[in-house]
């Protein structure tokens, strides 16, 4: 708990600072990458030059979208929670992520029926689900295996007590697991940590999983890691139950063409 409390604390700050810093960086960027495509099309420019051009153009385009992963983060989000069953929140991001890990992986969704609803704000849980099969995508690049999974777990006062951080409750857990290149226990220690990345440099930012540890800590929830180098990694959210039960898809669709007022 005293470790979560000191990310926290470091996530707040670098927060702040990421913010401040990253909305004038994209101004500046905005006028490299122009000047870079108008350069570029000058019919007077040397191959060689045409070359640098498009080099620096490349540069500003990663930077860019590294300042833009800095704004997402900084940003406070708000959370919009609802009562929502995390089965269907899968559902509705899974064409999305199939698009994300292309065609060469397959993603296998094996979804409890009777998963024990939560309080969330499905939009954030998207980011997680993103930033996790990116990241599972990233440990992959030879093929392997992706599951996104969910059950209800309870953990038992008598459990709790067992396990190191444990708090008992009910839970609704979210696992999504590789078959990738796995952690060392050097790396894993670090990986919450903003800008900690193994990947080179260009390809990661190290912000997906602060992101991750951000946005299940708003909820209230607590994630479990467990990895082996050369076998794969599996990330498991945990969100403690709702105490409503969720609609039924059927209630959504009511309330939505219900006129306000
Ligand atoms: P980034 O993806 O930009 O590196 P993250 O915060 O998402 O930033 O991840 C930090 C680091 O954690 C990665 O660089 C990688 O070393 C490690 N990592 C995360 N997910 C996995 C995974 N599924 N398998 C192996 N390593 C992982």
């Amino acid at each position: 708990l005293e470790n979560q409390y000191r990310q926290s604390q470091k996530m707040e700050a670098v927060g702040q600072l990421a913010g401040g810093v990253a909305h004038d960086f994209n101004n500046l960027l905005t006028a490299i990458n122009g000047y870079a495509e108008l350069l570029a099309q000058d019919p007077t420019l040397s191959a060689g030059a045409r070359a640098f051009v498009s080099e620096i153009h490349g540069a500003g385009m990663r930077a860019a979208h590294l300042t833009r992963q800095l704004l997402a983060f900084g940003r406070r989000q708000v959370l919009e929670p609802r009562v929502v069953d995390l089965n269907e929140v899968v559902v509705e991001v899974t064409g999305m992520l199939e698009r994300l890990i292309g065609e060469d992986l397959l993603l296998a969704t094996a979804l409890a029926p009777d998963l024990c609803p939560v309080k969330a704000d499905a939009g954030q849980i998207h980011q997680v689900l993103m930033n996790l099969v990116v990241n599972a995508r990233d440990a992959m690049p030879t093929g392997g295996r992706l599951e996104i999974s969910s059950r209800t777990v309870e953990v038992s006062p008598a459990d709790a007590r067992e396990v190191p951080d444990a708090v008992p409750g009910v839970f609704a857990e979210l696992a999504v697991s590789d078959t990738g290149c796995g952690m060392t226990p050097e790396v894993r220690e670090h990986i919450f940590e903003p800008f900690f990345t193994t990947k080179e440099v260009g390809k990661g930012t190290g912000l997906g999983l602060a992101t991750v540890f951000g946005v299940v800590a708003a909820h209230g929830g607590h994630i479990r890691v467990e990895s082996a180098p050369g076998r794969g990694t599996v990330f498991r959210i945990y969100l403690p139950r709702a105490t409503e039960p969720a609609p039924a898809p059927a209630d959504f669709a009511a309330a939505r063409v219900r006129p306000q007022g």
